[in-house]
């Protein structure tokens, strides 16, 4: 059993709690991003109306449903 004096007890327990902070933080900025990025990819926007809709298909190339509007996906 390792010995701690309760100085070095606290020093450690403060080290553990920033770095789950930063753990956590770090984590969570992945999966914005990430979910951001899946956002992006379904959504499209017409650049002639403004009509904003989803589409989950792959093709590069959408007709807008508001005014007919070839639109290319952005990403
Ligand atoms: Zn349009």
């Amino acid at each position: 059993m390792i010995e701690l004096s309760l100085t070095e007890f606290c020093l450690l327990m403060l080290i553990a709690a920033f770095v789950l902070v930063g753990l956590f933080g770090w984590v969570s900025r992945f999966s914005h991003w990430n979910e951001e990025r899946r956002g992006r990819r379904v959504r499209m926007v017409c650049d002639l109306c403004l009509e904003v809709w989803q589409d989950r298909g792959r093709e590069k190339i959408r007709a807008c449903p508001g005014c007919g509007r070839n639109c290319e996906r952005k990403s």
